[in-house]
């Protein structure tokens, strides 16, 4: 007939800088692969421009927006609501519109849990996580809401590392507690699962995870927050002691996963978006 729906749902990606943020090409990639009509258009918003850019996002009948540095947690007194883990995180990286009503959510931390759910139960484990900032906080949150029965900080700065232990300890089930980086830590043997959330070999760092690799078990789970390189020094070495491991891009496919079922109710095809960020790697 001739007749064309031109019109897109519309999601953004607020942050600045988002020049090196690789997700609008899993999400483009993902939604042209299921024939979504969406569009997902990274955008740099300025600290303090967030308001404005909010008033336009409702003006435009966005569905929601991705929110990543430096507005995590400024976008928070403006939002209409918030979700379980992002209210105790403090932080969110993904609004939905529900109802006419904006709701702040955070899936950093479930597309953490969905990975690690791929190869072990949650329930039960004892968690070391080295690093105290933003993914370790949505990482050690969400896997206590997950049932796990210990989460262990190991941070260089000693307040944040705190805070966080007291976070998990105080608000949740799960038995929170830290240790302070000295040297390299020595994993004890009872725990389950060994995850760096640190910076540490994101590109071009090349340093060494401060972890004593002898203390690794080949029973243990290991993984990296780090999306690029995937294959992280830390990674490569738990691999050749035998540990099953879980890459960063496990983290970031599955929390733009979840995020598009919180938009569009649309279980997505989570290996395309994958594909798409190892092409862009590569
Ligand atoms: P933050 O800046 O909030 O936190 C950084 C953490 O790393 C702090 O705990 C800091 O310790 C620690 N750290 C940094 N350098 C060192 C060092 N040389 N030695 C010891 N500790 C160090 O960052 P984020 O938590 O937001 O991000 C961390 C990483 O996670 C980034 O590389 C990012 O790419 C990745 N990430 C991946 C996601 C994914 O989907 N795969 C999602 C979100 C983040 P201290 O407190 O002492 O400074």
């Amino acid at each position: 007939s001739g007749i064309v729906n031109c019109q897109n749902t519309l999601i953004a990606n607020f942050g600045m800088p988002v020049w090196e943020n690789p997700t609008e090409f899993m999400m483009e990639a993902v939604f042209k692969h299921e024939k979504m009509k969406y569009r997902y258009i990274s955008t740099e918003v300025p600290k303090d421009k967030l308001k404005a850019a909010f008033e336009g996002v409702k003006a435009m009948g966005y569905k929601g927006f991705n929110c990543t540095l430096p507005h995590k947690q400024n976008i928070i007194p403006l939002l209409d609501g918030l979700g379980e883990s992002a209210e105790l995180m403090g932080a969110v990286n993904c609004v939905v519109e529900r109802d006419g009503l904006y709701i702040g959510e955070n899936t950093d931390g479930k597309g953490y849990t969905e990975s690690l759910s791929q190869v072990t139960k949650i329930e039960g484990k004892s968690i070391l996580i080295l690093g105290a900032g933003g993914a370790a906080r949505a990482i050690a949150i969400e896997c206590a809401l997950e049932n796990a029965k210990k989460i262990i900080i190991v941070n260089r700065s000693k307040s944040s590392g705190q805070d966080l232990a007291e976070l998990v300890e105080k608000n949740t089930a799960a038995s929170g507690e830290f240790i302070q980086l000295d040297g390299e830590v020595a994993v004890p043997a009872n725990v389950d699962i060994v995850i760096n959330a640190t910076n540490i070999g994101l590109y071009p760092d090349a340093t060494k995870v401060p972890i004593d690799m002898s203390t690794l078990k080949s029973n243990m789970i290991v993984s990296d927050v780090i999306p690029n390189p995937p294959q992280t020094q830390f990674i490569k070495e738990a691999t050749a002691l035998g540990c099953t491991t879980i890459d960063g891009l496990g983290m970031l496919v599955n929390q733009g996963k979840i995020a598009i079922k919180y938009w569009s109710g649309k279980d997505v095809n989570a290996d395309v978006m994958r594909q798409a960020l190892v092409d862009l790697f590569n």
